[in-house]
């Protein structure tokens, strides 16, 4: 397989319980379920000021640097697409459409581990807390959904609520595959 960065062939390597394929210049390429894995297995050691750096760097989400040229799938070839791991953590990883697989930039997977290391070590004190958090946060959108669509159906008057729920109707319609 060759690298969707520089186009050079990628090296096999061990990383913890996966064989992953690596460019030494551009990041790593994981099979389906590899990242999982390596994110199970916890055998990596991270120093403090790594783990310090990857926390700011989630905090402030998307990272300016970040490429966002997108990459080929090395097994298939298809336009990966580009997303922000865990939702919102300014990790940005490629995936192919296809399920083959997730790239990732030189570094972003120990970021990917790191945060995912300490959100399970913090879980079990903090997971009250988040869920409170959490419970708020689903309560509020929910509350500004609905404030938003009396707004609209006030501002359209009956004309804009015909089309309204022929909108909904067409958003219900399963996607498919
Ligand atoms: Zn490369
Ligand atoms: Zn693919």
């Amino acid at each position: 397989m060759q690298c969707p960065r520089c186009g050079k062939e990628l090296a096999q390597q061990r990383y913890e319980s996966a064989t992953v394929d690596v460019c030494r210049a551009c990041g790593v390429w994981l099979d389906a379920g590899e990242l999982e894995r390596i994110i199970q297995t916890h055998e990596k050691a991270f120093t403090t000021s790594q783990i310090e750096e990857t926390l700011k760097a989630n905090a402030a989400g998307l990272p300016p640097g970040e490429k966002t040229g997108r990459a080929a799938c090395p097994k298939c070839g298809a336009c990966m697409d580009t997303f922000n791991y865990n939702y919102s953590t300014g990790i940005i990883l490629d995936s192919c459409p296809y399920g083959h697989g997730v790239w990732l930039d030189k570094g972003e997977l120990e970021r990917v581990q790191i945060h995912m290391e300490h959100w399970d070590r913090e879980a079990s004190q903090k997971r009250p807390d988040w869920r409170k958090m959490m419970d708020k946060t689903s309560q509020d959108l929910a509350d500004r959904e609905a404030r938003a669509r009396q707004a609209r159906r006030d501002m359209l008057g009956p004309a804009g609520r015909m089309l309204e729920s022929a909108l909904d109707a067409l958003s219900h319609i399963p996607q498919q595959p």
